[in-house]
């Protein structure tokens, strides 16, 4: 197989505040795997979350070596790949782990959810993101996503650099704005770790009198991070879901008897055939799943996407906050997001990539 990636640049189209700073645009890299005349797509970028971090620079330095040591082999060989594969960063083995799926999914003209024998029936609906801001920029960007999808579940960021109170009253904004939405809608709290542990045991049962359903990631990541799990579980009435604090199996055994769920995302484990193994381990330690995403386009959304009917709460709405997404493909009616029909990942280019 020959093997290549190119840089490209993605505008959101709402820049995005976390606990951890601010994103408007990302570098990121389309993947290529081709072989027999058919090409694999990936995609693959930038990952921060703070303990861990990727430059797209490094990630593509990473391919460049690795494509000679590919070329003797055909992508469904994976087996013979796996070696060459296994010392790469998650990012990097991301991107050729998608292409390598792509290509497969296509050379038997299958797309890859129907391949694992997955329901496209059992996509639930999909939590948007509302970032971090003052009460009327959270307000504006709820009206936004009503205008756009319609939402049944929001995302709210909190772990604001200003404080709990400012956290609280970005919660009772969004609590008064959805009583005004017709039909009901879920809030879901992600804090990016930007609470300690006191903190945390303050929020947890102010959120649920809230009226809040789900706390993902309210403790920073650490290697130690599930004894302050274990020290919370008993004071959140909510489920508990860890996000940056889970990158690998050993992180998912450490935590799954602390928490309630895990936020999967093909960048942190390293694309879709690492993602469906820590699934189904994660299924069988009782975790519910959530799915989600960093500043994606519909490529890499499209290929977490085919996991999507193993998933408890889809987070898959980063394509949708972008200026101009290249690909095209990922269905979605309203807020339900379900992998597209088309062999492989079932997404194509629509558009030339915005040069870096
Ligand atoms: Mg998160």
């Amino acid at each position: 197989m020959q093997g290549c990636c190119r840089p490209f640049r993605i505008d959101r189209l709402v820049p995005l505040t976390i606990s951890r700073g601010q994103t408007r645009c990302l570098e990121r890299l389309l993947v290529e795997v081709r072989h027999g005349g058919i090409t694999g797509l990936g995609e693959t970028g930038h990952v921060d979350t703070g303990h861990h971090r990727y430059s797209s620079q490094a990630v593509a330095a990473e391919l460049a070596r690795l494509w000679p040591q590919l070329e003797p082999y055909a992508p469904h060989q994976w087996q013979r790949c796996e070696p060459l594969l296994a010392p790469l960063s998650p990012p990097a083995r991301c991107g050729v782990d998608l292409a390598l799926r792509d290509w497969w999914g296509k050379s038997l003209g299958q797309p890859l959810w129907r391949l694992w024998g997955l329901d496209r029936q059992r996509c639930g609906a999909t939590s948007v993101t509302v970032g971090l801001g003052s009460v009327e920029a959270v307000r504006q960007r709820l009206r936004q996503w009503f205008e756009q999808v319609h939402p049944s579940r929001i995302k709210l960021k909190l772990g604001s650099p200003r404080g709990l109170d400012h956290d609280r009253q970005l919660v009772q904004a969004t609590v008064r704005e959805l009583d005004r939405w017709p039909g009901s809608v879920d809030v879901q709290i992600d804090a990016n770790g930007g609470w300690d542990l006191a903190q945390a045991m303050a929020m947890a049962p102010w959120l649920h009198d809230q009226g809040v359903v789900l706390l993902e990631q309210p403790l920073p990541a650490a290697p130690d991070d599930h004894e302050g799990y274990a020290a919370l579980r008993p004071h959140c009435p909510l489920p508990l879901v860890v996000d940056e604090s889970c990158w690998t199996l050993q992180d998912l055994i450490r935590l799954a008897p602390h928490v309630d769920g895990v936020n999967l995302k093909l960048l942190k484990h390293g694309g879709l055939s690492r993602t469906l193994l820590m699934a189904r381990v994660a299924e069988e330690l009782g975790l519910q799943l959530m799915l989600g995403c960093y500043g994606d386009t519909s490529l890499l959304n499209g290929a977490a996407a085919q996991l999507l009917p193993l998933i408890r709460w889809p987070d898959l709405d980063s394509h949708l906050n972008l200026r101009h997404d290249p690909f095209l493909g990922l269905e979605r009616i309203q807020d339900v997001i379900r992998p597209g029909t088309a062999p492989g990942l079932g997404i194509q280019l629509a558009k030339p990539l915005p040069q870096c």
